[in-house]
C-alpha cells in the first residue's frame, strides 16, 4: 500500500515540479523577451533618428536632387532600412531609394510598386480627415506595424516634416516629408531567439530547484502524511482503505499463485457489552490493545487492518491449515489472557474469526475473499462465538453463500 500511494504521490510531485519549472521558465523568458524587444526597439529608433538627422541635414544644403537620391539609395543599402522617400507636400515622390517610384504621387502607388504597405500608410499624411496620430501635424511621427505590432511588429515607418532647399526644386524653402522604413525583422528574430534561450537556460535550474523542494517534501513531509493517511488513528494498524488497497496489490502481484494467502475477518465478541459495562474509553483501550496483539501475532509480511468498529482483517501468507492453526492459537491466547485495563478492571474477551484461503472455490479477488470470510465469521458467531471458522474445512464437499 505504502509503495502504491507513494508512487502515485511521487509521480504527481514530479509532474508538479516539471510544470512549475516550465511555467517559471516561460514567465522568465517572456519577461526578458519583452525587455529585450523594448531595448532593441529603442535602439532601432535611435538608429533611425541618427539616419534622419544625416539625411535632413543635406535637404537644406542646396544640393541637386539627384545627390539626395543617391544618399537615399546608399542609406537603403544597409540591412536595417527597407526604403527611404522624400515627398513634397502634395505627395509627389521627389527622391527615393527605389528609382521606379520617383516622380509619382504616393496616392497612386500600390503594394504592386514594391513598397509593401508603405503607400497605404503614407496616404494618411495627405488625408484631411485624420488630424491626430501617425503622420499628422508638423512633428516627426513613427508607426510600428506588422503581423504582431503589440510585440514589436516587423517594420517601423517614420515620417519627418522637413524644409527643403534643393537645387532644381521649383520653389525655394518649401516643406517636404522625409520617410524612412526600418526593417525590424532581424531585431524581433534576435529577441525571439534570446527568449527561447532564456527559456531553455531557465528550465534546468528551475527544475533542479523545484526537484530539490520535491525531495525535501518526499523525505520529510511525505512519510508523515502517508502514515497519517494510511493508519487507523485509534488502533495504529492500517485503516480500511489502506488495508483493501495493500491486500489487493499483494494478491495481484505476479507469481502470487505460488504463494498461499489467507484472508481472515476477526470480530470481538459482545464488544457492545464491554462498552456498556466499562465505558467507551475502556472500549477504545480494548480496540487499541487488540490491534497490538494481532500485530504481534502475525509475521512481518502479513497485513493487519481495522475495517471499522471492533472488526479487524488479516492477510496471512500461509496455507489454510497453517493459518487455521495460527488463528486458533491466537483465539485461545485472547480468551485466556488477563486483559487488565488502565483502571485495573479485567474484562473477559474472546474473538470470532472467519477465514478463507485464496483460490478456494475459485475465489481470487479480494472482494470475493472478504465476502467468503464474512460468511465464515457469521457462521462462527452463529455457532456460539469464540471460534475460528473455515467453511472449506467444515464443509469439505462445498458450500454456497445464501443471500441474507
Ligand atoms: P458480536 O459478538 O455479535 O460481534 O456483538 P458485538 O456487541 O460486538 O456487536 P457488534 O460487533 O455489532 O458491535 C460493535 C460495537 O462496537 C458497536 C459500537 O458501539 C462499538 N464501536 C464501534 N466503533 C467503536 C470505537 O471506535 N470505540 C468504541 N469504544 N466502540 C466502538
Ligand atoms: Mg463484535
Amino acid at each position: 500500500m505504502k509503495g502504491l500511494l507513494r508512487e502515485r504521490v511521487n509521480r504527481s510531485l514530479f509532474g508538479l515540479a516539471l510544470a512549475a519549472a516550465a511555467l517559471g521558465s516561460t514567465v522568465l523568458a517572456s519577461v526578458s523577451g519583452v525587455l529585450v524587444l523594448q531595448a532593441t526597439l529603442q535602439d532601432a529608433e535611435k538608429h533611425a533618428s541618427a539616419l534622419e538627422r544625416d539625411l535632413s541635414g543635406s535637404l537644406t544644403s542646396f544640393q541637386p536632387i539627384y545627390e539626395v537620391q543617391r544618399q537615399l539609395q546608399m542609406a537603403a543599402s544597409s540591412r536595417e532600412l527597407r526604403s527611404a522617400l522624400l515627398l513634397d507636400r502634395k505627395g509627389r515622390v521627389l527622391a527615393a531609394s527605389d528609382n521606379a517610384v520617383v516622380g509619382r504621387n504616393v496616392r497612386q502607388l500600390t503594394s504592386a510598386d514594391g513598397l509593401g504597405d508603405l503607400p497605404q500608410h503614407l496616404q494618411l499624411c495627405f488625408s484631411a480627415r485624420v488630424s491626430r496620430g501617425f503622420c499628422q501635424g508638423q512633428r516627426a511621427t513613427s508607426l510600428v506595424d506588422g503581423p504582431f505590432p503589440l510585440i514589436g511588429g516587423d517594420h517601423m515607418i517614420r515620417v519627418l516634416p522637413t524644409p527643403l532647399a534643393l537645387e532644381g526644386l521649383p520653389a525655394f524653402g518649401q516643406e517636404g516629408l522625409l520617410v524612412i522604413e526600418m526593417d525590424l525583422q532581424p531585431l524581433v528574430g534576435q529577441a525571439a531567439r534570446l527568449t527561447g534561450l532564456v527559456f531553455l537556460a531557465g528550465l534546468l535550474p528551475l527544475f533542479l530547484t523545484a526537484g530539490a523542494l520535491v525531495l525535501v517534501v518526499r523525505r520529510q513531509v511525505l512519510p508523515e502524511l502517508l502514515s497519517l493517511a494510511q493508519t487507523d488513528s485509534l488502533s495504529g494498524v492500517l485503516n480500511r482503505r489502506a488495508f483493501l488497497e495493500a491486500a489487493s496489490q499483494r494478491l495481484a502481484l505476479p507469481g502470487v499463485g505460488e504463494q498461499a494467502w489467507v484472508v481472515a475477518l476477526i470480530d470481538i465478541d459482545h464488544f457492545k457489552t464491554i462498552n456498556d459495562t466499562y465505558g467507551h474509553a475502556a472500549g477504545d483501550e480494548v480496540i487499541r490493545r487488540m490491534a497490538d496483539y494481532l500485530h504481534s501475532a502475525v509475521r512481518r509480511g502479513d497485513l493487519v487492518g481495522r475495517l471499522g468498529g471492533d472488526e479487524f482483517a488479516l492477510l496471512v501468507g500461509a496455507s489454510a491449515s497453517q493459518a487455521y492453526d495460527l488463528l486458533d492459537r491466537l483465539r485461545q491466547r485472547v480468551a485466556s489472557h488477563r486483559w487488565t485495563l488502565a483502571d485495573g478492571r479485567e474484562p473477559q474477551l474472546s474473538l470470532s474469526i472467519g477465514m478463507v484461503e485464496c483460490g478456494s472455490g475459485g475465489r481470487r479477488q479480494l472482494g470475493e475473499l472478504l465476502q467468503a470470510a464474512d460468511a465464515a465469521l457469521y457462521v462462527a458467531k452463529d455457532q456460539g462465538r469464540n471460534q475460528v471458522m473455515d467453511l472449506e474445512r467444515s464443509h469439505p464437499k462445498g458450500w454456497t453463500m445464501q443471500p441474507a
